[in-house]
């Protein structure tokens, strides 16, 4: 689908961020075409993810029980808690409610409709 390739397999959402393109690849351009190479990636999640052949971890069955995803997303601080947020809104929804929940974030996080 159109655009998830900016959703970050952890749910940070990459496209508005100023780093993105500049000094930041991003978590998924390249890896899918082959022009990248996964085996040398450094995130455990992102390898895993695509690995299995998922858009993020939201879609992955494990998600519940995997120590990766739920460590990183435990950390402290508010911004693990928001991409949290975001792979459980898209597992409660979908992408595309997701994208259009995103359209007008200016960060890697944001608000959902109520
Ligand atoms: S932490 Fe990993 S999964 Fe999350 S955006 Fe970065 S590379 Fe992607
Ligand atoms: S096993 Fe964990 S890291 Fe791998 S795709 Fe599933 S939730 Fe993500």
């Amino acid at each position: 689908m159109n655009g998830t390739e900016e959703i970050g397999c952890c749910g940070a959402y990459c496209k508005i961020c100023r780093e993105f393109e500049k000094t930041c690849k991003g978590c998924k351009p390249g890896y899918l075409d082959g022009s990248r190479d996964l085996g040398r990636a450094k995130c455990r999640m992102k390898k895993c993810c695509l690995t299995k052949g998922h858009v993020t971890c939201a879609d992955c069955e494990e998600y519940d029980r995997c120590e990766i995803i739920q460590a990183f997303l435990n950390h402290p601080g508010y911004k693990y808690a928001k991409y949290k947020q975001a792979l459980e809104f898209i597992h409660a929804h979908d992408y595309s409610a997701f994208l259009k929940a995103a359209e007008y974030w200016k960060n890697a996080y944001g608000k959902y409709p109520k």
